[in-house]
């Protein structure tokens, strides 16, 4: 059974090892069991699945991961909370604890070893300082993944999620729908934690797309248009591509490249879908031949 997800629990487990919160771990740790169940209920995990959680901190969400899937492995950076997950754990037989950072583990290889390198299942409470980097590693690694439910920062959940016309739409947004269909899955106060963030979180669920959302030929050049058009999102897409050191082709080309969608020159990258970002690419690619 689940002993953890409480306050009383957690200030126990805390007291005992005489564990200190760190700060530049991004530290906050899960006290809702409604949550929990949330988040295990969206991700859909069941006794067929592997999964890896990052960051298990004191192994609240372990505990319910393990009892509903078939193997739990958990990557932790911080080498006070090892001698804590021993004993929050010591019940399940199906959970492996390595003690590493997540950027630098090789997840290819995890998914290889637990699970023959079928796609495997994501679930975390994210440090927030590393949101980004942990979900586009995971993307463009090709690790293979089944979903990625996660508890992240309001502000970046909106951001994966909308579309053009909203102020929270930029590269996040069309690098996480080219790869998978987000849905956010409940919004989670600050009381939930502890200690409190300064934030409000809320948990998103991400389905990897079997074949990536559209069709660019060269996707690394559809990701540097898309980075060139917001990176000056108050000029035109024109302006903001001929000013990019990134963007090879000259004042006329981009013109024609542009002129092709049909949205005329005034057209801002801000309104443009990630289907049209795909158009832009491939109708470049099509000019070097
Ligand atoms: N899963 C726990 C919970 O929900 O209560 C803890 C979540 S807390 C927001 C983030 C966890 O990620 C912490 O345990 C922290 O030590 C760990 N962490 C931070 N950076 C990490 C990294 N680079 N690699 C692995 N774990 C990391």
């Amino acid at each position: 059974m689940a002993t953890l997800g409480n306050p009383q629990k957690t200030i126990e487990i805390i007291q005992k090892y005489e564990f200190a919160f760190q700060k530049k771990f991004g530290q906050n740790f899960l006290i809702d069991t409604h949550v929990l169940d949330k988040i295990i209920t969206a991700a859909g995990v069941t006794k067929d699945d592997c999964v890896l959680e990052i960051g298990p901190g004191i192994g609240t969400m372990t505990q319910y991961l393990a009892e509903n899937a078939r193997h739990v492995v958990a990557v932790e950076i911080d080498s006070n909370l090892i001698p804590i997950l021993k004993e929050t754990l010591t019940d399940y037989e199906n959970v492996t604890v390595i003690h590493d950072d997540i950027l630098k583990v090789d997840i290819n290889q995890i998914a290889e070893q637990y699970n023959g390198g079928r796609p495997i299942k994501v679930v975390a409470n994210l440090p927030y300082y590393i949101t980004t980097p942990i979900i586009m590693g995971l993307f463009e690694n090709n690790v293979p993944i089944d979903n990625i439910t996660v508890m992240v920062q309001k502000e970046v959940a909106d951001r994966m999620q909308v579309g053009p016309g909203s102020k929270d739409y930029g590269a996040l947004s069309l690098a996480v729908q080219y790869y998978a269909q987000p849905y956010i899955v409940a919004n989670v106060p600050p009381n939930c934690f502890m200690p409190r963030p300064n934030v409000g979180s809320a948990v998103i669920r991400l389905t990897r797309h079997k074949e990536p959302a559209v069709k660019a030929e060269d996707a690394g050049l559809m990701f540097r248009l898309i980075r060139a058009s917001f990176n000056q999102r108050r000029k035109t897409l024109q302006n903001g591509l001929n000013n990019s050191p990134e963007i090879p082709y000259s004042r006329e080309q981009i013109a024609e490249a542009v002129e092709s969608l049909g949205l005329g020159p005034s057209i801002r990258g801000e309104a443009l879908t990630l289907e049209q970002f795909a158009s832009l690419s491939n109708y470049f690619t099509k000019m070097k031949d």
